[in-house]
């Protein structure tokens, strides 16, 4: 895959606000926050999007996330935060090395960093399509 940003950051090439690091797993401060605590967890693999990423960093990433967002929790006093991972540039990954974001959520603030909106346009959920569905993609694990 082709180099991004956060490789030259696992190396130390380029700085970040580092708040964890171990073996398989780097986290930092997002450098355009949607609210203070904005934090981003990246696996040291350069997988481009969840799907292509191992089971080892995955499990990796697994275990640190709820220990992080609880540090976020603490550090901001925040009770609601939103984790969120993009994949793919029409689901508005910017950057091509999979990473989740911690996303503090704070009551409406007048300079707007109160976290992330989301647009939540819910469709309905038709039986018999949904049964195909489930099947479709049930049986499409590997
Ligand atoms: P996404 O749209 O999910 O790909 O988000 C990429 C995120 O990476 C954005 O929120 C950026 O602000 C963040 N970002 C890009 N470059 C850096 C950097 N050098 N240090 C910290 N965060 C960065």
């Amino acid at each position: 895959m082709p180099e991004t940003i956060f490789s030259k950051i696992i190396r130390g090439e380029i700085p970040c606000h580092k708040v964890y690091e171990d073996a398989h797993t780097l986290a930092f401060l997002d450098i355009g926050p949607l609210s203070a605590g904005h934090t981003l967890v990246i696996p040291k693999e350069p997988a481009p999007t969840l799907d292509a990423l191992s089971d080892e960093s995955a499990a990796a990433l697994g275990r640190v996330l709820p220990r992080l967002c609880r540090a976020v929790m603490k550090a901001t006093g925040t009770t609601a935060y939103n984790v969120l991972q993009n994949n793919g540039a029409d689901a508005h990954q910017a950057v091509f090395h999979v990473h989740f974001h911690i996303i503090p959520k704070f009551p409406a603030r007048p300079s707007g960093a109160s976290g992330l909106g989301i647009a939540w346009n819910s469709g309905k959920l038709e039986p018999e399509a949904a049964k195909s569905l489930a099947a479709s993609i049930s049986s499409s694990i590997q």
